[in-house]
């Protein structure tokens, strides 16, 4: 059985710590690999080697970067198949949702390409006489990533592109379940030209992110996960003088009004709730039925769920995969149960579809008549589980979302451009969607959420992105005459 290595200096590196985690085909239930799990040794010398890298990459010129990530962009272009395949077989998406989270990572890397432009400062001349005064941005050194098992291509390319093309040098913690595709990207670096020792690959579970977390030759942590992970995250790092961005869970809220066309609705919604099996974090897991229109909307979902083929990744009749692991899966199906406990209807319970392969399968699920005091509304289920909640007004359905301790993604379906305006305004949610489901900004905009779905100040990726991995500095400079110098005792003043 492969074990799956750290990349550190450029090359695969063994473990010593003797620890693995394992790594399943979901769709068939077998394990197909080994994850080592590092020690804080082994964080150490990635550290260390990322620091000397760094020293030398940082004094790169920025044409000598971007030719690198132009070269970088081209054969991840050409090595598409090959991630998407590694991806499904490890993660379970079907391979054109592969396909769609490589091309958005792919925009990442093409925005870090025009990172000449994104670190140009500011100049004022004559500031005051004779003085000129401007800003530089530097990169902070060696910065690290720990990502989630749902995007283990796009997440990391949210980060890496960006922070190389800085200047730094990255150390990724990738998720445990599905690291295959990092260590395909880090031999795609050094192809593309990178030296060795600007990207790094420290696989591991909690004791590496520690390490990472702890370690003082780190400046910055980006993290993206669960919330209560990315919190400790958020507050480890920042006690230990880090710039830290944490990017945490969801419960992402779609608003039907009665206006709008139910038919887009209920495509929209049965797209957003059931791609990737629920397991994305901008995926819809509660609809907001506005007005009467709540039996229509749910008749019109309910019809639509049979047709969705749910099945393995690689079998392009595929539309929906497995859930990331066994466990995961009976945790999500027990939601079902929660509900009906509470309450709530079972429209469509996704354990009555049968699957022979031993994979780790649910069918898409529909539960009706939730309220904001249930489990399966208060918990982030991360699986094919739509939850519907019925109000009377707009104002009910706003207060639902802004009442909510999360605030990644939202959307709103309606023909009323006035009323989507003022949801626009009113609404608690960092990213928004009118007549768009997954609102996932593009790469040339920034990615985050507010409230517990994001500890820190800064987005990721896009404008926010080039803030976080580097520092500005401001520069006063003026080339006097030595025979007008002078001892002069007072403030500086800007005549
Ligand atoms: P997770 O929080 O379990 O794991 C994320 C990372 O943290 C992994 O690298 C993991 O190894 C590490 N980790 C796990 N437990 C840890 C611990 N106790 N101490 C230190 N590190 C630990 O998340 P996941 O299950 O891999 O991913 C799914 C979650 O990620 C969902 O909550 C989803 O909403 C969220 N997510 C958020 C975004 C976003 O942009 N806001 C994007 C993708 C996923």
């Amino acid at each position: 059985m492969d074990t799956l290595t750290h990349w550190i200096a450029g090359e695969p590196v063994e473990s010593a710590s003797g620890r693995f985690s394992p790594v399943h085909n979901p769709a068939t239930g077998e394990q197909i690999a080994r994850t080592a799990l590092a020690t804080t040794e082994e964080v150490d010398r990635a550290v260390a080697v990322a620091t000397e890298a760094a020293a030398s990459w940082r004094a790169t010129s920025l044409s000598g970067r971007t030719q690198v990530m132009f070269r970088f962009r081209d054969l991840v272009d050409a090595n598409r198949d090959l991630l998407a395949e590694t991806l499904t077989r490890e993660h379970g998406k079907v391979l054109s949702d592969s396909m769609g989270e490589i091309n958005r990572g792919l925009e990442n890397i093409e925005y870090a390409c025009g990172v000449p432009q994104l670190l140009k400062g500011e100049y004022s001349e004559q500031a005051a006489t004779n003085l000129d005064v401007y800003s530089i941005r530097q990169p902070l050194g060696v910065v690290a990533g720990i990502t989630p098992f749902n995007f283990p291509t796009m997440v990391p390319m949210w980060m890496f592109p960006n922070a190389i093309a800085c200047g730094n040098a990255f150390i990724l913690k990738p998720s445990e379940k599905d690291p295959s595709t990092s260590l395909i990207m880090a031999r795609l670096l050094q192809e593309a030209g990178l030296p060795d020792g600007v990207f790094n690959i420290i696989q591991g579970d909690k004791v590496a992110v520690d390490a990472i977390l702890e370690h003082p030759g780190i400046a910055a942590v980006s993290f993206v996960g669960s919330t209560p992970i990315a919190r400790y995250v958020y507050e480890t790092g920042t006690r230990a003088g880090k710039r830290v961005q944490a990017l945490g869970g969801a419960k992402n809220h779609m608003v039907v009004l009665p206006d709008a066309d139910l038919d887009m609705a209920a495509d929209a919604a049965v797209s957003a709730a059931y791609g990737s099996a629920g397991e994305r974090c901008m995926a819809i897991s509660v609809l907001v039925a506005v007005g009467g229109i709540g039996d229509d909307l749910i008749e019109a979902i309910k019809s639509r769920i049979p047709d969705v083929k749910v099945g393995d990744g690689t079998d392009p009749e595929s539309e929906m995969g497995p859930l990331i692991t066994r466990e995961h899966c009976e945790r999500v199906g027990s939601y079902l149960d929660h509900g009906r406990s509470e309450g709530a209807t079972v429209v469509v319970d996704g354990r009555e579809q049968s699957f022979d392969s031993g994979g780790f399968f649910l069918g898409a699920s529909l539960i009706d008549d939730v309220t904001t005091e249930m489990k399966v509304y208060a918990d982030e289920i991360f699986g094919p589980v739509l939850s519907v909640v019925r109000v009377d007004t707009y104002e009910e359905a706003l207060a639902l979302i802004n009442d909510n301790h999360y605030g990644n993604g939202t959307a709103i379906y309606t023909r009323d451009g006035g009323a989507a305006r003022q949801f626009q305004f009113d609404v608690e949610a960092g990213m928004v969607g009118i007549n768009v489901p997954i609102p996932v900004p593009v790469a040339y905009y920034s990615f985050g959420g507010w409230n517990d779905s994001l500890f820190g100040d800064l987005h990721m990726y896009g404008p926010d992105g080039i803030r976080f991995y580097t520092r500005t500095k401001v520069v006063t400079s003026r080339w006097p005459d030595p025979a007008t110098s002078r001892v002069d005792l007072g403030f500086p003043q800007t005549n």
